[in-house]
């Protein structure tokens, strides 16, 4: 065997198991593997999960935050102008290189697949999409990226962009983005949902919008979507990040919309880190938190997934592609902190998350891919609490990043101040 990993944790499981990894895939999950393999890491006991999927990066836009001019106004309004003034300019190799950063940071923290958007419109023209592919192709053999063609300035308020979108996909975009509520009317909402169902369908793609992201409740493009989702049959292909509008709504509203979302099979990306940051700023006290529905959405049955967002941007200024991090964003913002919702939150950024890519063989049973993350903790309560990346992370078998956390208190012995 490639690689055996001994004595590992499962979630949901109290025995430790080992789980040995052949020619880059999981062939036994045992009590113990009687077998040696050509290297071995001894979990002593400590968890080992599926790696990160990140659903939801805007990678062209990573890292600006290091070279932009200061937002003056402090508004996103000069935030997107900030962002245009880069992309009326900015080479393709440039893309590469700060993404390139940040899929290597994505790595350590144990994130293997990544659904990077790249803005397309008449703006950057298809430069973000060519850096983004060119990324794919770089990194081919250590994460799998899904390429987003993402109309950031809409279809009806930018023309030309339905045709660059077009473009887009026929270069190699994986994904079919969508930016609906953006639009100056309901009608252009529907219109834009309609063009990109079109293109999706003529190039057999999955769909990924960003959906009402703002407070206010007018912003109902979720349903549309949803019913469109269900009349061309979409279902299980399709995504929508962010939703904040669906808090704003009525209960009675928002539990039928709710209720289209899980007939329609679509994934809830909610990004609650970005949402807490940038949604609420009209608000006189109370001020809301800006988060979707996202227990709502989990009672109903909905697949949630969340995911980084942005990295170092003109909309957010941290980020360390840590899906652990985003998970316990997760946690506070939704309100979930009792044992079952941690799993629940851990849930989000692995399984949920790959299911909205449709990762094949995803898991840690035999067949799936030989992919995993060991933890420095015995759970992933200790793990979100811990905040530190996985002391190994492999992919296909092959030990890809390794982290070593030292720390030593340093004290005078008993009665030090
Ligand atoms: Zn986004």
């Amino acid at each position: 065997m490639q690689l055996i990993v001994r004595r590992a944790r499962r979630r949901g499981t109290a025995e430790p198991c080992d789980i040995g990894i052949a020619e880059g895939a999981i062939v036994a999950v045992a009590p113990v593997i009687g077998d040696r393999a050509a290297r071995e890491i001894d979990a002593g006991g400590r968890l080992v999960t599926p790696p990160f999927v990140n659903p939801h990066v805007h990678l062209d836009k990573a890292r600006l935050g290091e070279v932009m001019r200061p937002n003056r106004s402090q508004t996103l309004q000069e935030a997107i102008e900030i962002t245009w003034d880069f992309k009326r300019t900015y080479p393709e190799a440039d893309i590469v290189a700060r993404a390139g950063a940040v899929i290597e940071m994505g790595v350590r923290e144990g994130a293997l697949a990544v659904r990077a958007f790249a803005d397309v419109g008449t703006v950057g023209g298809l430069v973000p999409v060519r850096g983004l592919l060119a990324l794919r192709a770089r990194y081919a053999d250590l994460v799998r990226i899904q390429v987003v063609a993402f109309p950031q300035e809409g279809l009806l308020r930018d023309p030309g962009a339905e045709t660059l979108l077009r473009e887009a996909m026929a270069l190699g975009a994986d994904v079919i983005g969508g930016l609906p509520w953006y639009e100056m009317t309901d009608e252009d909402a529907r219109r834009h949902v309609d063009i990109v169902f079109a293109i999706a369908r003529e190039h057999d793609a999955d769909v990924h919008m960003l959906v009402d992201d703002t407070d206010d409740a007018n912003s109902r493009s979720l349903e549309y979507l949803a019913v469109k989702t269900l009349r061309e049959g979409y279902g299980g292909r399709v995504s929508a990040s962010h939703c904040g509008a669906l808090a704003a709504y009525n209960d009675t509203y928002a539990a039928k919309v709710i209720g289209l979302v899980k007939d329609a099979g679509i994934t809830i990306v909610s990004n609650p880190h970005i949402s807490l940051v940038l949604a609420g700023r009209r608000d006189r006290e109370p001020v809301r938190r800006g988060i979707t529905r996202v227990r709502e959405l989990l009672r109903a049955g909905v697949n949630v997934a969340s995911g980084q967002d942005d990295v170092d941007d003109p909309y957010y200024p941290f980020g360390r592609a840590s899906q652990l991090e985003v998970a316990l964003f997760a946690a506070h913002a939704a309100h979930l902190t009792y044992p079952d919702e941690l799993e629940t939150v851990f849930d989000m950024v692995t399984v949920n998350a790959a299911r909205a890519m449709r990762l094949p063989r995803y898991g840690l049973e035999p067949g799936c891919a030989g992919d995993l993350l060991v933890w420095d903790a015995p759970g992933v309560k200790e793990a979100l609490t811990r905040q530190r990346p996985p002391s190994h992370v492999v992919r296909g078998g092959a030990v890809v990043a390794q982290t070593t956390v030292t720390s030593e208190l340093i004290t005078s012995g008993a009665g030090a101040a």
